[in-house]
Parts: structure tokens; sequence; C-alpha cells
């Protein structure tokens, strides 16, 4: 009988654990990927994330292909799906690689109980994380609720070495009822059509597996050297730009650690900087451990004291954020470089997310859905947590009073205006002076550089200053009535 390699997430073959258990079964193999956005609670992926998932599973397919075997894609609510698949097919088994929000979870459970009862055996495996979120724990057996001591146990345990991908494989042949429901990519629309806003995507990026380790080899020659300290910078590639990659599991975590830790034993003078990409990969460990811990995570705020929170439904605003026209060169710069290439630097994530909620009293849940739309590696884990840490109501996040000043930001992260001026064209011959703050440029200045303020380029929307004040008060009114 054959057995079935359910893909979800983990489109890669490489360091694939169910895959590598498929085929050691020696039995033939199905593959298969379900679209699946009608399971309970199941969240849509947004736009940025369809378009790169068409490429992943194409890049996938193609790599089955090369093994002899291909991907079948089929669409609706997984249970009922495998259910179908494991009548027709006669399979013995199912294997799969784990997934971690809570309504995957209650899935996955529930088609494991039903395949157990007729005999089908289902193995899961971690695909995706260096460690199980259940399996780091304190002293007391709890899990962590604060980075640093996480951090710690973390780096006590061992990384197991990443598996090799499969060099054949022997596929099954599906039955004639299950390729007639069988969907084409194309028929799955996960590109958009018209108008074609993924364009300057694809000048950005390449999609699936090898573009994913092709991406950290060439980090590995000449980026990260320098890492700890370009990663701060918006304006210069910096960062390994691999989380679209790790978000479709085009690559998996275990070997981007080994693979920096085999280029530091080899190259002294790296410690700094691989200890500092390192860290990262463990942050986003973090945030998975939270999202299993909290599964909310993304849909209200952890810190209670937020419930009540006087958010602002101010649309002109949102809208204007939205877009990257609030008068604030860094955050216009981000929003459209997410806009355009589907992708911000974290820096400047950071800068963003902190103007949406204190500058503008935005709820950050509305920051969160638009990352979710707009990202190529919207996370569940990562973008959720990422928007707690920065509004100070998820477990370890800046204090709310810490609010970042987007001039002093941009002075400080994009000295030349170059980020800026890649993203903000209209202030592309403003004097470096002035490039975070045209408003207080002299009208001379502003001439020559062909900018007129509120025409051409917008004038801030809020005041900085009194927008700090303004939401440090609605924060203290919260202390006061608790
Ligand atoms: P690198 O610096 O090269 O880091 C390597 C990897 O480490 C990343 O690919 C990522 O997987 C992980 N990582 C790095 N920084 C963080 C972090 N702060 N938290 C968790 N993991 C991290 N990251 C996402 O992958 N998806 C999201 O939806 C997402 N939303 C965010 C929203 C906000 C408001 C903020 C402040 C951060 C968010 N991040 C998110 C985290 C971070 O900004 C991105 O992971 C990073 O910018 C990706 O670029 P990179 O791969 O070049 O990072």
């Amino acid at each position: 009988a054959p057995v079935l390699v359910w893909f979800r997430d983990d489109h890669r073959l490489a360091d694939n654990p169910a895959l590598a258990a498929a085929v050691a079964s020696g039995a033939p193999i199905l593959c298969f990927f379900i679209f699946d956005e009608i399971s309970e609670g199941f969240r849509p992926l947004g736009g940025a994330a369809r378009w790169w998932l068409h490429g992943s599973i194409e890049a996938l397919d193609e790599s089955l292909k090369r093994l002899g075997s291909k991907l079948i894609l089929l669409q609706g609510a997984a249970e009922s799906v495998i259910e179908r698949i494991a009548s027709e097919t006669g399979a013995s088994a199912i294997f799969w690689n784990r997934r971690y929000t809570a309504e995957e979870i209650a899935v996955d459970s529930a088609i494991k109980k039903s395949l157990t009862v007729r005999g089908i055996k289902a193995h899961s495996f971690n695909g995706r994380l260096l460690n199980e979120p259940w399996e780091i724990t304190n002293q007391s057996g709890k899990p962590f609720q604060v980075f640093t001591p996480y951090s710690r146990a973390v780096g006590q345990r061992p990384v197991a070495a990443p598996l090799p991908a499969p060099q054949n494989l022997e596929s099954g042949n599906w039955p004639s009822s299950i390729l007639d429901e069988a969907l084409s990519l194309a028929e799955l629309h996960l590109e958009p059509v018209r108008p074609d806003w993924a364009g300057g995507f694809r000048n950005h990026w390449q999609r699936g597996e090898s573009a994913a380790l092709e991406r950290l080899a060439d980090f590995l020659d000449g980026g990260l050297k320098g890492y700890a300290e370009n990663r701060d910078i918006p304006g210069v590639e910096g960062t390994t730009r691999l989380s679209p990659h790790l978000r479709f599991g085009e690559i998996g975590p275990r070997q981007i650690w080994h693979a920096i830790a085999h280029r530091r034993s080899h190259e002294p003078g790296l410690g700094r900087d691989a200890e500092k990409l390192l860290s990262e990969v463990v942050w986003r460990e973090f945030a998975y451990q939270l999202l299993y811990q909290y599964p909310d995570l993304s849909r209200a705020s952890h810190s209670r004291r937020f419930a009540h929170f006087p958010w602002s439904e101010d649309e002109k605003a949102f809208e204007a954020w939205q877009k990257g026209l609030t008068g604030y060169p860094m955050v216009d710069a981000g929003m459209r470089q997410l806009w355009r290439t589907g992708w911000m630097h974290n820096r400047v994530r950071m800068i963003v997310a902190s103007f949406l909620i204190k500058h503008l009293l935005i709820d950050w849940r509305r920051g969160e859905a638009w990352f979710w739309d707009t990202l190529v590696d919207a996370d569940p884990a990562n973008n959720a947590f990422g928007w707690q840490w920065v509004a100070g109501s998820g477990p370890d996040s800046a204090p709310f009073h810490r609010i970042f000043n987007p001039v002093t930001q941009g002075e400080k992260f994009d000295p030349q205006g170059n980020y800026v001026k890649a993203f903000v064209p209209e202030l592309a011959n403003l004097p470096s002076a002035f490039i975070h703050k045209p408003w207080e440029a002299p009208p001379l200045v502003l001439r020559s550089a062909g900018i007129t303020l509120g025409r051409t380029y917008p004038l801030p929307i809020v005041p900085h200053g009194p927008a700090r004040e303004r939401a440090l008060e609605a924060f203290r009114r919260l202390r006061d009535e608790q």
C-alpha cells in the first residue's frame, strides 16, 4: 500500500523529516497539498502570501518531478479531503510536519484520531522549529515568558543535524477519482491578475527551495561579516531576507543554524555576527512558543490593561499610514517598501508600528491585519508577536512609553537618507540634513529640490510632540482606572 506525504508550509525536500520518514518506510509515496481556507477558524492568507505560495508550490512540484513524483493540489476542508484520499488510495500511513496555530492543531488532531480508528498510521514531525514549543521550559516545568532566559535554555540544547534531501523517491499511483478532483496551480488563483500589483515582487524575490539555499549561501559569503551592525541599517542589504522562505518552509531553521555554526568554526572573527543572527532565529522560536501558549496572540492584547484602550477610528489617518503619506519620510518609506516589495526592514517595521499605535492611537490589530495582507513573510507567530511587542501589550515586550521618534530614528539609522530616497522619490533631491524633517527645510532649499509641502509631499499628519503626549496620557489614564 502507498503512504501519503501531506505538504503544509514545509515546501522543501532537504531537512524535511516527514518526507524523509516516508522515504525510509520503503512504500510508494503520494505527495499532496491542500488549499484550505474553510476549516473552522482558519485565517485566509493575505494577498502577498498567496503570491509567494504560488511560486513556492510550483518550485516544490518541479523538485518532486525531478525525483519522479509530483505534487497533487486539492482544495477544501482538510479533514474531509484527507478522508477521501485515505479511502480512495488505500494508503497505510500519512506523514506530515507539525503546525502551531490552535485551529491547525485541532484539525490535525481530529484527522489523526479518525485515521487511527481506521488503522492508518499518522506520523507527525518537527520540521519548522529548532525545538517544539513544549520542549523548552523553566525550572518549574513552565513555558518561559521572557526572551533572555528562554534563549539561554535554547542555547544549552543541541540542534539536530539537518537531513539530506532524498536522492530518489518511489512514486505511487494516484487513483483517477482523486486526479479528477485535483486542480492546476492556475485554478487556485493565487497570483493577482488585474491589477498586477505583484510586478515589483518579481524583481525582488525568487521563490522556492533552491532560491532559499542560494540566498543563505550568498549571505554567508557576503553578508554575515558585519551583520550585527548592518542589520539595523535599512538602506543597505544587511539582513538575510530569508523570512518568506522560512515562512513557507522552503528552508528550515536547523539548516540555517548549522550553516552559520559551520561558517563560524572556519572563519574566526565571525563570533558576534553569528551570535546575533542565531539570536534572531531564536526570536522566531520564542514567538512560536508564545503563539502555542497563547492561541489568541493575533486577536487580543495579552495585557488586560489594553482591553479598554481608547483606540482612534480615524480612517483618514489609517489610510495615510497604509499608503505611506504620513509626512514622516521614514514611516512613508517603510510603508511604500512594504507595498512595492512585500517586505519591510525590521527596524522600519518597529518605527511604522509604533507610529500607528502611538502617534495615531490606532489599534495594533489593524496594523497586524494590514501586514498580514501585504507581507510575503506574513507569519502567524512573528507578525502578532512583533505587533504586541511594539504596542507594549505582549508578554516580554517594549514598554508602552517607549515611543519611537520617526525623525531621530531616521537620522540615526538612515543618516544619508538612502533608504528614504529609494522609496520616496519625491524627496530624492532634498539634502540629507532635512531628509527626515522636510518641514524644517528653508523655502529656498525646498524649491530647488522641487518640493512643495502639502502638494508634492504631505506635511506631517500629526505633530510628533503633542502626539507623543496624547499617547502617554491615554496610557496613564488606563493605569489610573485600574
Ligand atoms: P534577519 O535579520 O536576516 O533574521 C533571520 C530570521 O530570524 C528572519 O528571517 C526571521 O525568521 C527571524 N527573525 C528576525 N527578527 C525577528 C523578530 N524580531 N521576531 C521574530 N523573528 C525574527 N517576521 C516574519 O517573519 N513575519 C512577520 O509577519 C513579521 N511581522 C513583524 C511585524 C512587526 C511589527 C515587527 C516589529 C516585526 C515583524 N517580523 C516578522 C520580524 C522581523 O521584522 C522579520 O523577521 C525580519 O525583518 C525578516 O527579515 P530577514 O529575514 O532579513 O531577517
